[in-house]
């Protein structure tokens, strides 16, 4: 008799945007003539940048060809992308990260949620609430968690992202292993601050615990004092992993492409608490696991490092950053108080009501789809999440059939 993995049967039935399309799509059976304006699943609207549909195309022309041909590519990634994410992303901002330290994938959620199979299943995880599904969700599925009880999973440290703390989380009253971060934010759009977050760095080094930092929205930050990775703080190298994404950078949410960097200091401990590096670990894994990304689409990903390719994937996040003062200012002049949306594409809003009264309330009166806060965590409750990804002309429709709706 096969047994399955019993954790799985602890996870929440369903998904949070599998909720949402359900009520979304009773509405369109209710109101077929309703145009839906949809600012809620954080996917981009925006077509791929030039540079990068040209160097796409280039590599899928030289497959056609027998000289330039490519089989199976390295399963890090090949060189021409590792050494321009190292150079570019890193290096220039003054972060000391080589180019055998990343590793190319298909997707920071992957990467995030195939990450804590390094770690001992015993191991304390600490989770921002609200947060990116996938960070908790993967960890039931190991089964480092108890039950899911009033809103909760047993055995997890949950990090509270509230108003009293300007949704930054304060270092956790009891020990921990293991600390996701994600900034900007999803699901607030909250930054975090260099001197913030040197904090939670010492922190892991004085208690052996490493942080698993998700920058997939650092593209965003526009405030030139905010850090864009974890590793232009000092001491990061030996206790954080970070988790890039051309997912919203570029908008390849279809194309897929990311990236993990683990630097070669990077620690865990074994059973007699001696030092165990990550680097070989997620290494053997990526090699055993997964083989490589497309050659064309390491090609297109390449292409944002042009001067092309910088200048139009900057354009295209600020079509989105402007959608999103569009929607705080809208907000604002309603009455309700934000934060997110300046070095983020979204806007967390404090609803006065419950989350899904709200969401129900937006969808019945104005035909616009938000996210209920209440589904990315306890500390959600009472917040809904407006996405800048759309067009302008969707947005300021949007706010307009809210203001109607509201006022
Ligand atoms: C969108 C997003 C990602 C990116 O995931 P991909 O698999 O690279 O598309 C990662 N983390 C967070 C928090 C996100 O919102």
């Amino acid at each position: 008799m096969l047994r399955i993995n019993e954790h799985y049967l602890k996870l929440q039935a369903s998904y949070l945007f599998s909720d949402i399309a359900k009520r979304v799509a009773a509405f369109q059976t209710a109101h077929p003539e309703r145009e839906v304006i949809k600012l809620g699943i954080g996917d981009v609207t925006n077509p791929l940048p030039p540079a990068c549909i040209a160097a796409f195309h280039k590599a899928v022309d030289e497959m056609a060809t027998t000289a330039g041909f490519r089989g199976y590519g390295p399963e890090q990634g090949y060189d021409f992308l590792r050494q321009a994410i190292a150079v570019n992303d890193f290096q220039a901002r003054g972060a000391d990260i080589q180019a055998d330290e990343v590793f190319v994938s298909d997707g920071a959620k992957c990467d995030t949620g195939n990450i804590q199979e390094l770690f001992a299943l015993d191991a304390t995880i600490a989770i921002p609430d609200p947060v990116y599904p996938v960070y908790l969700d993967t960890n039931v599925m190991a089964g480092r968690t108890g039950m899911f009880k009033d809103g909760r999973y047993e055995g997890i440290v949950y990090l509270e992202s509230t108003k009293a703390n300007n949704f930054v989380p304060d270092l956790p009253k009891e020990p921990v292993d293991l600390i996701y971060l994600c900034f900007p934010n999803n699901p607030t759009g909250s930054t975090i601050t260099k001197e913030q977050l040197k904090v939670w760095v010492d922190f892991a080094r004085e208690t052996k615990a490493l942080i698993l930092f998700d920058a997939a929205y650092e593209a965003f930050i526009r405030d030139s004092q905010l850090p864009h990775s974890i590793f232009e703080i000092e001491g990061a190298r030996e206790v954080a992993i970070e988790f890039r994404s051309y997912s919203k950078s570029a908008g390849f949410t279809g194309t897929r492409c990311a990236y993990t960097v683990v630097p070669k200091e990077c620690r865990a401990f074994d059973a007699h608490g001696n030092k165990q590096a990550i680097h070989p670990l997620w290494n053997r894994r990526h090699c055993t696991k997964f083989n490589g990304v497309s050659y064309p689409v390491q090609r297109a990903a390449e292409a944002v490092y042009s001067p092309e390719g910088k200048a139009q994937c900057t354009a295209l996040i600020d079509g989105y950053l402007n959608n999103a003062k569009i929607i705080g200012q809208a907000m604002s002049e309603l009455g309700y108080t934000y934060v997110g949306g300046d070095n983020a594409p979204y806007v967390w809003i404090e609803g006065g009501r419950d989350s899904w009264e709200f969401f129900d309330l937006l969808l019945n009166k104005a035909g616009v789809v938000c996210t209920p806060g209440a589904g990315f965590g306890k500390c959600g409750q009472g917040y809904i999440r407006l996405s800048a990804f759309n067009s302008e002309a969707n947005v300021v429709k949007a706010m307009e059939r809210i203001k109607e709706a509201l006022q």
